[in-house]
C-alpha cells in the first residue's frame, strides 16, 4: 500500500511512518513543520520507501500529486497542544478547518479512503466516562479559547461523515486519547514530557490546578498499530473509534509516580489553571474512554501500560538531555 500522512513529522506521524514501512507498505509525508520537526524523521529520510515534502496540505497542487500517488491517507496535520491553542486561536481553527476541508475535497477527486485522526477533546468537559463514541459532546462557551480546538475537530468529524453519507467517500474517523512516547516535545504544553523533564533535572514538578484531573495514556506504538489496523479493515468505514488504554491516573499521581520512577529530588508545585494557562480556563476533568468498539473491528490490545509507557519517555528524555548537554 502507498500511504499519505500528513503531519508525518509529528510525533505521532513519524511514529505511523515507521510502523507502515516496517509493514512493507512505502509512505509519503506532507509535513510544514509547524510543530513536526525534521529529527523526528531524521532515521527514515534515506529508507527507500519513504518520501516526505515539506510543505503545507493547503498548497493545493502539492497535496494533489501526493493524493494521487497514494492508496489511503492519514490525515494528522493539525494544531496541537493546549498551550498553543490557547496562545493562537486563529491558528488552530484555520488549520484544522481548512486542512481537513483541502483533504478531503481532494481525496474525493481521487476516491481515495481517509483515515481522520480527531480527539478525545471532543467530549469535552462530559462527566460522563467512560466516553463511548456516541456520547454526548460537552462544550465550553465560545469566549473559553480552550474549546476552540473541540470545535474546530467536532466540525472535521461532521465534515468527514458527510462525505461517507452524501459521496460515499471511505472514511474512518478516530479519536486519539493522551498518546504520549519518545519524540513527544513539552514545548506544547504536554504533561508527560514536561513531568519526565522536569524530574530529569530537578526542577519543581507542575502540577496544575489540584492535580485531581485524570487522563489515561496509551504507547504512541499501540496507536499507529491501530490506525494501521483499521485503515486496512473494511468494517470501519464510516465510523468513529477511540483509540486509548481504559487505565486512569489522576494527573498529581502521575507526577507522584514519574519521580518515583525517575529518583528524582524534584518538588510537586501546585499551579493555578489562571497561571497555567489563561483566565477563566476550565479543564476536562476526566478523560477516560471506552474502548469496546475498537475491540470488536481490530485485534487491539495496547501492549504498553503506563510505567512502560512512562520508562520510554524517560530512557527518550535521558537521551536527549545527555546530548544537549555535551553538545552545549
Ligand atoms: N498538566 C499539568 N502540568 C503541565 C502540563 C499539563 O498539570 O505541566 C495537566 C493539564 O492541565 C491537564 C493534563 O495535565 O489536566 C494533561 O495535559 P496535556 O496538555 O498533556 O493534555 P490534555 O489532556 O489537556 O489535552
Amino acid at each position: 500500500m502507498k500511504a499519505l500522512i500528513t503531519g508525518g513529522a509529528g510525533f505521532i506521524g513519524s511514529h505511523l511512518s515507521e510502523h507502515l514501512i516496517k509493514h512493507g507498505n512505502k509512505v509519503f509525508i506532507l509535513d510544514d513543520l509547524s510543530t513536526g520537526t525534521i529529527e523526528n524523521i531524521l532515521h527514515l529520510k534515506n529508507h527507500p520507501n519513504f518520501h516526505y515534502t515539506i510543505d503545507t496540505v493547503m498548497n493545493i497542487p502539492v497535496t494533489t500529486k501526493l493524493i494521487e500517488q497514494s492508496d489511503v491517507i492519514f490525515h494528522l496535520a493539525a494544531a496541537v497542544g493546549v498551550k498553543l491553542i490557547v496562545k493562537s486561536p486563529v491558528r488552530t481553527i484555520e488549520t484544522n478547518v481548512k486542512g481537513t476541508e483541502t483533504i478531503l475535497k481532494l481525496a474525493e477527486k481521487k476516491r481515495k479512503k481517509v483515515i481522520l485522526t480527531s480527539t478525545s477533546e471532543v467530549y469535552g468537559k462530559s462527566g460522563k466516562v467512560p466516553f463511548t463514541e456516541d456520547s454526548d459532546l460537552v462544550l465550553g462557551p465560545t469566549h473559553k479559547g480552550r474549546w476552540s480546538y473541540a470545535c474546530s475537530k467536532a466540525i472535521d468529524e461532521f465534515l468527514a461523515l458527510a462525505y461517507w453519507r452524501e459521496k460515499g467517500l471511505p472514511v474512518i474517523v478516530t479519536r486519539l486519547f493522551n498518546t504520549a512516547g519518545p519524540r513527544q516535545s513539552g514545548r506544547y504544553g504536554m504533561v508527560l514530557p514536561t513531568f519526565v523533564r522536569q524530574a530529569l533535572l530537578d526542577h519543581p514538578i507542575t502540577v496544575f490546578g489540584e492535580g485531581t484531573q485524570s487522563r489515561c495514556f496509551t504507547h504512541v506504538s499501540d496507536v499507529a498499530n491501530a490506525l494501521y489496523q483499521l485503515s486496512q479493515t473494511e468494517a470501519s468505514i464510516g465510523r468513529v473509534f477511540n483509540i486509548g488504554s481504559d487505565e486512569e491516573i489522576s494527573i498529581l499521581e502521575l507526577a507522584k509516580k514519574i519521580k518515583h520512577l525517575v529518583g528524582s529530588q524534584s518538588r510537586i508545585d501546585l499551579i493555578s489553571y489562571e497561571e497555567a494557562y489563561e483566565e477563566g480556563f476550565e479543564d476536562m476533568p476526566r478523560r477516560v474512554p471506552d474502548i469496546s468498539l475498537i475491540k470488536q473491528i481490530i485485534d487491539y490490545h495496547p501492549r504498553n501500560n503506563l510505567n512502560q509507557i512512562i520508562q520510554s519517555v524517560i530512557d527518550y528524555e535521558r537521551l536527549s538531555l545527555n546530548f544537549s548537554s555535551k553538545s552545549g
